[in-house]
């Protein structure tokens, strides 16, 4: 089924090819601005009659795509580059700033073309800061949303020093990186203060091979990225929110239909990720999976039709374990609140919660920084 998509595509490009030859209409333009009048730019969800002409590679080219999956421990860095252009994804934890610096030197990166902050968690814009003071940076990327972090704080102000202007993602607009580009699919919508569902998703394309990554959008975001229309169909998935179960859902897996996942997490990550339900799911569809956690950072090559990889896949299915806080029967969904501006986090009936309360799991109040409240006494863990 899959080959023969494949192939159908490999003639719909070479038709493609010959006729942009004919017509010699190949310029490319450092930034489009997708389907203005005709969003969002591909058709059709039956994913058929993709529309590869923003992208169509020439038959003989050495353009090449690479994206690293770097292993920051629990937590997303993920260094894209081609034909020269280079792109960051988030930067890890805090103390991964000077480590993701390092990597990216060594890559020979000297100028971001961009750079994209999905959300403002720790483990995804602890190190951002570092990477935009370090390097001339293009379009800087962010949802729009704020975090009352310390972490947030710092990335806001290198912004400031450096005096770059937050692009806001728009669903459908694409960008290019040299003969690759890449296409803003989430956030669909105004999450509130739910970070992971306002994650910056895109979709790259290079020649006939898709990256899709999703940044930390669990179930609901994965539901509105569905109803967008976009084709999300890739041969590589980057495993929504580092393999964790409310993320990866069957629905969602069925459209992406990926030969290959990636999940970024830290070995012994006390939130258990990958779970083993995201891994069951990948097995039972012939999904290969790497994993950063067992392999260190993973790099994936295409030439625009073949992908091809630093290490051969896990064969592990090892699902985490939580320990310390996260252990324990489910604590998982032990859930509590803030508001918009506190610091700490409550129980439901806490006579201190007023406006914009916001429901968020216990992991995630513990992620973002937020202390249990003195009064209401909330669990810890
Ligand atoms: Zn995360
Ligand atoms: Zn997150």
């Amino acid at each position: 089924m899959r080959k023969q998509k494949r192939s159908m595509q490999k003639m719909i490009i070479a038709v493609m090819v010959i006729g942009s030859f004919l017509f010699g209409s190949c310029s490319k333009t450092e930034f489009t601005e997708a389907g203005k009048n005709d969003s969002p730019i591909t058709s059709g969800a039956d994913g058929e009659n993709r529309d590869h002409s923003a992208n169509g590679l020439p038959q003989e080219t050495d353009s090449r795509l690479e994206v690293h999956f770097m292993d920051v421990g629990q937590g997303d860095a993920t260094l894209i580059s081609c034909d020269g252009y280079y792109m960051l994804i988030d930067a890890g934890n805090n103390d991964k700033g000077t480590a993701v610096w390092s990597y990216l030197k060594q890559q020979g990166v000297e100028r971001l073309d961009y750079v994209i902050g999905t959300h403002p968690d720790a483990d995804h814009i602890g190190g951002l800061d570092v990477v935009l003071y370090k390097f001339d940076c293009g379009t800087v990327i962010m949802p729009e949303v704020e975090n009352d972090t310390r972490t947030y704080e710092d990335v806001v102000q290198a912004m400031e020093e450096k005096e770059y202007p937050v692009t806001c993602p728009v669903v459908g607009e694409t960008y290019s990186l040299g003969e690759a580009s890449f296409t803003v699919i989430a956030p669909n919508k105004d999450y509130g203060l739910d970070m992971n569902a306002s994650s910056v998703g895109i979709l790259v394309e290079h020649g006939e091979n898709r990256f899709l990554l999703t940044g930390d959008a669990e179930e609901e975001g994965e539901e509105d990225i569905l109803e967008n229309g976009i084709d999300i169909s890739a041969d590589v998935y980057k495993a929504g929110h580092h393999g964790s179960k409310t993320a990866s859902t069957e629905e969602f897996l069925n459209a992406v239909n990926p030969e290959y996942a990636v999940i970024s997490c830290g070995e012994g990550n006390s939130y258990g990720h990958p779970h083993a339900e995201v891994l069951n799911r990948f097995r039972s569809m012939g999904i290969d999976v790497f994993r950063t956690d067992e392999q260190g950072t993973v790099v994936a090559v295409s030439d625009g039709r073949e992908i091809t990889w630093n290490c051969t896949p896990s064969e592990s299915w090892q699902a985490g374990e939580p320990t310390g806080s996260s252990a324990g029967q489910n604590t998982e969904e032990k859930m509590v609140y803030i508001t918009k501006t506190g610091e700490k986090y409550h129980r439901e009936d806490c006579s201190y919660l007023k406006n914009g309360v916001e429901k968020i799991s216990l992991f995630e109040a513990k992620e973002r920084g937020y202390e249990p409240c003195k009064k209401c006494e909330p669990p810890v863990e």
